[in-house]
């Protein structure tokens, strides 16, 4: 037999490890600090670190009162019903819940260039088509309703990244609002809020109220430090009722995923500690790189270094691993996660050594 046609889809390629990076080097993963996939620099929260423990002794049950839980703590927090919360196999799965809810074979979505990956991925798994809004402009990347409906074309989905990655820029609730308006009636506009907790912008949540055309995505990869549990959600209208009991999978997060985001959840204290960490790093690498960054909203900065590739192999073989954003479409660009101080303060010192090269 032969596999559908995949010709069109892509790998998605994730940072390397340090381990990889070390083996390749036949080096010591101690020597190297990893600021290349904006994961949590502080680890993940210790009441969540303690959940997950104690979870281990009951994981030969399925998980359906902690997703319950989690669910209930969700809705309580954003202020929506319960079934406005699909929980998912990371924001990513959630992307997927969406594209399963949303997209008949041929649809087609609009997605930032550059952007995060997996948008398209997820459209084309599930027989939809790709359209690209290009979010470069002449002097940044500034974000607008603008760029965006210059590019629509009654696409189904819309996929608006605040803060964006790798650029760092964020939309105004007002521009998701004028996307959403002037788009035609069919069509969605997810609003990606992955970084959502390293902004001071308020979250487009409080839209849903009185639409049914937003969803709202959100993870505990990023603030949370949970990245390898792998549990996203994602928040949608009050109108569409019973539609995640339709598409999700059965048990769409684990009883570790779940018991580990209900006790995050909990610590705000480790949160709060990490965006303050995030915002003196941000400050500190534009301050104190060598080359030009931009206004970050994220958990990272995006720097020109003239030629991205040379940059991150030279900082890599220095110890420091970045992201060369050339598989972005960005190859002058570079993205530095937000270490703790002593890494950051390493890496600006790695790549300000390098530039000078
Ligand atoms: C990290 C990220 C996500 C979600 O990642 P998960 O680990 O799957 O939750 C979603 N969107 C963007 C833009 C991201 O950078």
């Amino acid at each position: 037999m032969e596999l559908r046609d995949l010709s069109d889809h892509v790998e998605y390629r994730a940072g390397r490890g340090i381990e990889e990076v070390a083996r390749e080097l036949g080096r010591d993963p101690a020597e190297f600090v990893k600021l290349s996939s904006n994961e949590n620099p502080h680890g993940p929260s210790p009441k969540a670190e303690a959940a997950i423990r104690e979870t281990a002794s009951e994981v030969h049950r399925y998980p359906k009162a902690v997703h319950a839980d989690l669910t209930a703590a969700l809705a309580d927090q954003w202020d929506v019903s319960d079934k406005q919360v699909w929980l998912a196999n990371g924001g990513d799965g959630a992307l997927d819940y969406l594209a399963r809810a949303t997209l008949a074979p041929g649809d087609r979505v609009l997605v930032p260039t550059p952007g995060f990956t997996y948008y398209g991925m997820s459209a084309r798994f599930h027989h939809g088509e790709v359209a690209e809004y290009d979010v470069r402009t002449d002097d940044g990347f500034a974000l607008t309703a603008e760029r965006v409906l210059d590019a629509y074309d009654g696409e189904r989905v819309v996929y608006l990244t605040s803060p964006h990655n790798p650029t760092g820029h964020r939309f105004t609730l007002d521009a998701v609002e004028e996307v959403a308006d002037r788009a035609d009636e069919d069509t969605l506009v997810v609003v990606d809020e992955a970084y959502g907790e390293f902004t001071d912008a308020p979250s487009a949540v409080s839209l849903l109220d009185e639409r049914d055309d937003i969803a709202v995505l959100r993870t505990f990869s990023k603030a949370y430090g949970l990245a390898g549990i792998r549990l996203g959600y994602a928040l949608t209208p009050p109108a569409w009722a019973d539609a995640y009991a339709r598409v999700q999978t059965p048990f769409a997060a684990s009883a570790i995923a779940c018991r580990a985001g209900t006790a995050a959840l909990d610590d705000d204290e480790h949160v709060e500690q990490t965006v303050e960490s995030v915002k003196w790093a941000r400050q500190y690498m534009h301050d104190e790189l060598d080359a030009r960054t931009y206004e970050s909203h994220g958990n990272f900065v995006l720097a020109d270094v003239g030629d991205a590739t040379e940059v991150a192999e030279a900082a890599k073989r220095k110890g420091v691993l970045i992201r060369d954003c050339s598989s972005f479409g960005l190859p002058e660009h570079v993205r530095i996660t937000c270490g703790t101080r002593e890494e950051t303060e390493r890496a600006v010192a790695v790549l300000n050594e390098v530039l000078a090269e």
